[in-house]
């Protein structure tokens, strides 16, 4: 082969790596970009026994954590949160106040080990507002920002039947946009946040 000529394939590889595709058009196909962040699917056995928790008090707040997977796809951005289970240890806060104590997330890791090992994850929390509306109190944020970057946040309002959902990212933005993949999960109204 002549010096010329490998040159010249030498720039075609060379410009084929270099080219930056737009991930939107990535292999010359449009994909749908989600305009939601993030999407949450909780299972039966999470589900179940949020409620389970939540009623079983409507006069006191309280408690647990949330346990599962946070994937992100790289090239679209959009996450999906997958809520496998919860931890709690079945104690009741005041009427007014719950506190995630360090205590329990002590527990709540240790039994995470014990059941999946390193196949699922504490992924954020849930509290309840008894007998007042669901939305996210100064105490709330407080709580929120405390806790490490990427996390899920529920309140549930086992008196009005309401619920909120936000996803902090890694930057500490909280996005209220994001999307349930059964939108009638816990038969309660998602407040506007
Ligand atoms: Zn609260």
């Amino acid at each position: 082969m002549k010096r010329a000529e490998k040159k010249k394939i030498k720039r075609r590889y060379w410009k084929r790596k270099h080219t930056k595709k737009s991930p939107a058009t990535a292999g010359g196909k449009v994909m749908h970009l989600r305009s939601s962040p993030l999407t949450a699917y909780f299972s039966d056995t999470a589900m179940t026994k949020i409620l389970t928790q939540v009623e079983g008090d409507v006069y006191h707040e309280c408690g647990a954590f949330l346990i599962g997977n946070l994937m992100t796809d790289h090239i679209t951005g959009h996450t999906i949160a997958i809520v496998d289970d919860i931890y709690s240890d079945g104690e009741y806060g005041t009427p007014s106040n719950y506190s995630f104590s360090s205590h329990m997330q002590v527990k709540a890791l240790n039994y995470i080990e014990r059941n999946y090992g390193d196949a699922k994850h504490m992924i954020g929390t849930v509290h309840s507002h008894a007998q007042f509306d669901a939305f996210y109190s100064g105490t709330d944020y407080d709580m929120m920002n405390s806790r490490r970057s990427e996390e899920i946040h529920m309140v549930l309002s086992p008196s009005h039947r309401t619920f909120v959902l936000t996803y902090k990212d890694m930057e500490f933005v909280y996005h209220n946009d994001i999307e349930l993949a059964d939108p009638a999960v816990f038969g309660y109204r998602r407040n506007p946040q």
